[in-house]
């Protein structure tokens, strides 16, 4: 057997289709939605992830401004920039690209975003709304995206049994309370380094999301013949067959395939829906601001 392609790609293409409904309407009643991107050092992968949320902001008409900062740049300054852009009323969005250099609070300087521009969803007033239950708000890009690919597949989720792999602030846990919230309805048992044997608790569950941040960690011989798993992970691992010496890795061992009933490639998968969603709060910030 070889798994369904969960296809990360596809999905994305319904999710901007419907967007571009929703932006025509906004500029009909003058307003076009607008993120602010702020992005400092010179990390290239996060360079290569800030180009492609803009260039997703222009294929879909979202206005976008770059603000690139150099990496010896100091956390007032910072603070000063994320002030300005709360103050400006013409911004809907704004975005801070993780990691921010070491000498910088990220968690702190990212909370300094106003909750009704925080379209990363990672604001403590918003992440609250999603632990009391209230899903309408600015949830987090990767598990809500995430959530969005599994619907579209059709995959029920009532009752199912669930694991995700890892528990950060931006995936891990988001994507756990996604999943346990009502309307959902999935039973969820969230793995971290400390759990002993994950493979016997993968094992058990219908559905699986991977997060951890480890190159092809999850196995064929965790998975139950059947489940859905969802592979988050984006790792470089060395490649000397390839060009450039590397290539892209998930968390998910491609040999799943084999045994699950919906695997989500990397590239193709999470990664689209992530900068689809993105999107679809960066339009939803300006809805709202446009109804206040
Ligand atoms: P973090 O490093 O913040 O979290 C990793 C989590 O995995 C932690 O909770 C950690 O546990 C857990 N973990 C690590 N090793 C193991 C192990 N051996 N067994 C069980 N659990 C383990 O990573 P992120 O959540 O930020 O990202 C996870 C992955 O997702 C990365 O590959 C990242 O690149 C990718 N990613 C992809 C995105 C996309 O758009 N597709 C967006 C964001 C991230 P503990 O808490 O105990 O340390």
């Amino acid at each position: 057997m070889s798994a369904q392609r969960l296809d990360g790609k596809a999905c994305a293409s319904q999710v901007e289709a419907e967007l571009l409904d929703r932006i025509t309407h906004l500029t009909e009643r003058g307003t076009q939605p607008h993120l602010a991107v702020v992005i400092v050092g010179d990390d290239p992968a996060s360079h290569v992830y800030v180009n492609s949320k803009i260039n997703t902001c222009k294929r879909l008409g979202i206005r976008s401004t770059h603000i690139a900062l150099p990496s010896d740049t100091d956390e007032a300054s910072l603070r000063q920039h994320i002030l300005a852009l709360n103050e400006a009323d013409d911004v809907h969005g704004i975005l801070v690209q993780s990691p921010l250099p070491a000498h910088m609070d990220e968690e702190g300087l990212t909370d300094l975003i106003h909750p009704d521009k925080d379209v990363d969803g990672f604001h403590p007033q918003n992440l609250g709304r999603l632990v009391q239950g209230r899903t309408d708000g600015m949830l987090p890009c990767t598990p809500s995206g995430v959530m969005r690919m599994l619907r579209w597949a059709g995959v029920d989720l009532k009752g199912k049994r669930a694991v995700v792999l890892g528990r950060s602030r931006i995936v891990g846990m988001p994507a756990a309370l996604l999943l346990a919230a009502k309307g959902a309805d999935a039973t969820v048992t969230v793995v971290h380094s400390r759990t002993h044997d994950a493979a016997a608790v993968c094992r058990e569950a219908d559905v699986v999301v991977a997060a951890v941040g480890r190159p092809d960690m999850v196995k064929a011989d965790w998975i139950k013949p059947g489940a859905v798993v969802v592979d988050v992970g984006i790792n470089r691992v060395d490649d000397a067959t390839r060009e450039r010496g590397w290539r892209l890795a998930g968390d998910v061992d491609p040999a799943v395939s084999e045994v699950a009933e919906w695997l989500s490639p990397v590239p193709g998968g999470v990664g689209p829906m992530t900068i689809a969603m993105l999107m679809e709060n960066t339009v939803r910030a300006a809805e709202q601001a446009l109804d206040r």
